[in-house]
């Protein structure tokens, strides 16, 4: 078998979302495309019929300028939309409004951090546009035949499009997290890829270096994949598959446009579509019933009126720099409530270690209300119920405070018998004996071995029997020993 020779990814991706509006693009049907029957929201505007005239969706355009701002894209001072025509049953207009060669956003970046918080990498933007979705066809019923739901067909649907900047499938993965996660916190999308309002298309070449050279294969376009899984699996597979073509023919014969592919999520596959090498003439034209659109000019859409809220990245170093560890910051992150929450007890004055762990590995059924729960990490923080007990009887606690008007949990503790008792001089005593009766673990931490301080403090415990707070004890025993 020849030696594998070495070769790099080249990724751009084309990410659609559909920004989260009450109604479609250009008509007044509800934005709703799941949970209806078919075809429930429809009307002449989004099924095509003649004699109609689209009117754009000020709320998703305002979307699309704020998804630009936070990608630090030039938002255009003159834009339009753009008629894209091509032929599918799904598509009852035979053509798409788009927008073309004047955009709403151009250019634009989006920074990767690593775990300390250092940029990693930043995956530049071509463009953010404005379009409409088109319906769906159902497979289902009779044989032979297929159905059309519109309920789909004129939703609003933002692309954005990267530079060919992605180096991994790994990293392609991420960065549609990040991107998720971008459209949640700008409140512009739920960006549920199970439910497609967020989906991509994958491009990909792989260059190859060999005897010095460096050989970059066709691209091959991915369509559709809905998952951030899906993005890495699809890559790896077509790369694979560019590289052995590669090996098996030699010189790539020049393929004048770039292969087209589906994604079969059950199969695992790449399909590559062979038949389709002809170039899309879409034959696209200013569209004639819409007046191009001067934002800076319009109070609604002005972007110098755009506040954006903090933006991920911002929180991470700022997270960081509160000392809390990469894996708890990323759990607050994809959870608003929980982060509303980080934000309030920080506010209240806890320290942001004991909320972050508390927040991150409280189950999401229990629905813990701030000042309450300020309480109980303020009596958790200063020992006076065991972290330990709290969490194992957390319902409970939850339940019982809950129940009152006024906050206070420390009364509830009583209730349960889970505050801890701390008799100092009971303790002092019995942290003598330990001293005289562990003089091979005294020594050990002498040594330099601190970490069997936790066994002494387990047998100052035991002797203490419940009437000893164990952090108290850790400290008068570190105390002890100085
Ligand atoms: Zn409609």
């Amino acid at each position: 078998m020849a030696e594998k020779l070495p070769f790099r990814y080249m990724i751009g991706l084309e990410v659609h979302v559909e920004p989260r509006t009450v109604t479609k693009m250009f008509c007044r049907c509800l934005n709703a495309p799941f949970g209806a029957e078919p075809n429930e929201h429809t009307c002449p505007i989004c099924m095509g019929l003649p004699g109609t005239l689209p009117v754009p969706n000020r709320e998703a355009v305002r979307k699309t300028i704020i998804v630009g701002m936070a990608l630090g894209s030039e938002i255009s001072r003159f834009s339009k939309f753009d008629r894209k025509h091509y032929f599918y049953p799904d598509l009852p207009k035979g053509y798409q409004i788009s927008q073309y060669d004047l955009p709403f956003c151009v250019g634009g970046e989006l920074t990767m951090l690593d775990a300390a918080g250092q940029p990693e990498s930043a995956i530049r933007f071509e463009r953010v546009h404005l379009e409409e979705d088109a319906g769906k066809l159902l497979h289902t019923g009779r044989p032979g035949y297929s159905r059309v739901d519109l309920n789909r067909a004129g939703v609003p649907l933002m692309e954005m499009v990267t530079k060919p900047d992605l180096t991994s499938p790994e990293q392609a993965r991420r960065f549609m997290q990040e991107l998720r996660l971008l459209m949640r916190t700008l409140d512009v999308s739920d960006a549920d890829m199970e439910k497609g309002q967020m989906r991509c298309d994958v491009n990909v070449s792989i260059l190859i270096e060999e005897n010095g050279q460096t050989i970059n294969t066709p691209i091959t376009e991915i369509k559709n994949v809905n998952s951030t899984r899906a993005v890495e699996r699809s890559l790896i597979i077509e790369a694979q598959r560019q590289y052995d073509e590669w090996m098996a023919n030699g010189p790539i014969r020049k393929r004048k446009n770039k292969l087209t592919a589906g994604w079969d999520e059950d199969a695992g596959a790449v399909q590559i579509n062979r038949a389709k090498e002809a170039a899309h003439e879409y034959r696209y034209f200013p569209e004639p019933d819409i007046p191009p659109l001067a934002v800076y000019e319009l109070p609604e859409l002005n972007p110098q009126s755009v506040v954006l809220p903090e933006l991920p990245n911002a929180r991470r170093q700022r997270y960081l720099k509160d000392g809390l560890p990469s894996a708890d910051i990323e759990v607050l992150l994809q959870n608003p409530d929980r982060l509303d929450k980080y934000e309030e007890l920080r506010a209240a004055g806890l320290p942001a270690k004991t909320v972050a762990t508390w927040l991150v590995n409280t189950p999401d059924s229990i629905g813990l209300m701030p000042d309450r729960f300020a309480e109980l990490l303020r009596l958790v923080d200063e020992g006076s119920i065991a972290a330990a007990v709290a969490k194992q009887r957390l319902p409970e606690i939850v339940e019982l405070i809950r129940a009152k008007t006024a906050v206070d949990v420390l009364d509830a503790g009583r209730q349960l018998d889970i505050v801890q008792q701390h008799d100092e001089s009971m303790v002092q005593l019995a942290i003598a004996e330990v001293l005289a009766e562990q003089p091979a673990a005294v020594a050990d931490y002498r040594a330099g071995k601190e970490k069997i301080i936790g066994f002494l403090v387990g047998q100052v415990m035991q002797k203490c029997k419940g009437k000893a707070q164990a952090s108290k004890v850790q400290e008068a025993l570190k105390q002890e020993l100085q």
